[in-house]
């Protein structure tokens, strides 16, 4: 039997107030699917985002923390379950993520330029999807030069704006220079699962980009995003087997925020 390599390493709580099920059935799941172990990165508290509707509210991170350890302690010695933050990135939030992140060791954070998010498309739409576009990535590659970040989460989220809008030979241009930024960094970049059920359904980002951050020997990081334990893990398998059809062998996740790296190969036959 193959020992148990991989981790989940992007996976929600019910804090946030848009996922579903316990902490505990998220790691059964993870251990079902034969992960190591989880990484719980729910969506971190922000200031002055009104009712916080998608996220914790800043008075909820200890509640956060605590239910993570108890999770943790539950499943000592069947699956390794850490905390982790997936952590938002618009110019300006720099200084509380650099207080939040120091409150409490973190395994893993994610930076996540979210765009559908209505206090981001407030401020950075203005009525022109391809502007929209390209502010992302250049977004994108600002977050990975915060040094904030481990990893930057589904890095093509922006397709699922305006799918129809979405024209990669277009955009190309713009991601290669956001990609040669990023690479220079060091910072890693995940391939998400669950753009498979998104506007747009291809995962995060699109084969052709994964082709391109290969070129530039960026390291990445694998996740479902499960915000509901049944995805935890999900679509390991054909994410992997897409990281090998673009030249990748290796995949990696975050402990103690330091990478980790795995064969593919090995990845792939530890899976349940
Ligand atoms: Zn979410
Ligand atoms: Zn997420």
């Amino acid at each position: 039997m193959p020992e148990p390599l991989l981790y989940e390493s992007h996976c929600h709580t019910v804090l946030c107030k848009h996922a579903t099920g316990t902490t505990a059935e998220y790691a059964e799941r993870a251990e079902a699917r034969g992960l190591k172990g989880i990484i719980f990165t729910c969506h971190c508290p922000l200031p002055g985002l009104g009712p916080n509707r998608t996220r914790m509210d800043p008075e909820q991170y200890e509640d956060y923390v605590a239910l993570v350890a108890a999770t943790r302690e539950a499943f000592a010695g069947r699956v390794d379950v850490r905390l982790g933050l997936e952590s938002d990135y618009y110019p300006g939030v720099e200084p509380w993520l650099e207080k939040l992140h120091a409150r409490h060791p973190l395994n893993h954070v994610l930076g996540s330029v979210h765009t559908q998010v209505p206090e981001y498309r407030a401020r950075f739409f203005h009525g022109d999807w391809f502007e929209y576009q390209k502010l992302y990535f250049q977004h994108l590659a600002e977050a990975a030069e915060t040094g904030l970040y481990d990893t930057l989460a589904h890095p093509d989220l922006v397709k699922n704006e305006s799918p129809a809008d979405w024209d990669f030979a277009r955009i190309r241009p713009h991601i290669e220079r956001a990609l040669d930024r990023i690479a220079a960094t060091g910072v890693a970049m995940e391939l998400n699962t669950s753009g498979l059920h998104k506007a747009l359904p291809e995962i995060n980002p699109s084969p052709a980009m994964l082709g391109l951050m290969r070129a530039r020997g960026i390291p990445v990081v694998l996740g479902a995003d499960a915000h509901v334990p049944e995805r935890v893990a999900a679509d390991y398998a054909g994410a992997l087997r897409t990281l090998q059809g673009v030249g990748y062998t290796e995949v990696n996740f975050f402990l103690e925020r330091k990478r980790r790296t795995v064969p593919i190969a090995e990845a792939l036959a530890s899976l349940k």
